[in-house]
């Protein structure tokens, strides 16, 4: 059986690479995947604090706080980081790049804002 130590150290494993800076990540499909990425460590701190908490209680022992306390604020940098990719990837979506000039438009522009050549 997978002690809470095991759960808690996968968690930071997958934390560490989920954690590498958004700014990195350009692309759609390279955001998409790191939202993944992002969400599977959540997934893991989650266990990890499920354990932390089920251990506590059956063996009657203390809650190590910190610990809590450090894998919570994973999570929340985990939910911040994923806001923040699906916030790219909302603004990227829909919008229309004039094949003329390269000029990106909003989603609902008939015409090229800068050239005024007509989008499809
Ligand atoms: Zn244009």
């Amino acid at each position: 059986m997978k002690t809470w130590e095991d759960v808690a150290c996968k968690a930071k494993e997958l934390y560490g690479a989920a954690s590498r800076k958004v700014a990195d990540v350009a692309d759609l499909a390279k955001q998409k995947l790191k939202m993944a990425e992002n969400e599977k460590a959540i997934t893991a701190t989650m266990e990890a604090l499920g354990r932390l908490l089920y251990d506590s209680r059956h063996a009657a022992t203390e809650l190590d706080e910190s610990i809590v306390g450090e894998l919570v604020k994973q999570v929340d940098d985990l939910l911040a980081a994923n806001e923040e990719l699906q916030a790219n990837i909302d603004n990227s979506c829909g919008k229309k790049t004039c094949p003329a000039c390269g000029n990106v438009n909003p989603s609902d522009a008939a015409y090229c804002n800068n050239c005024g050549k007509k989008l499809d």
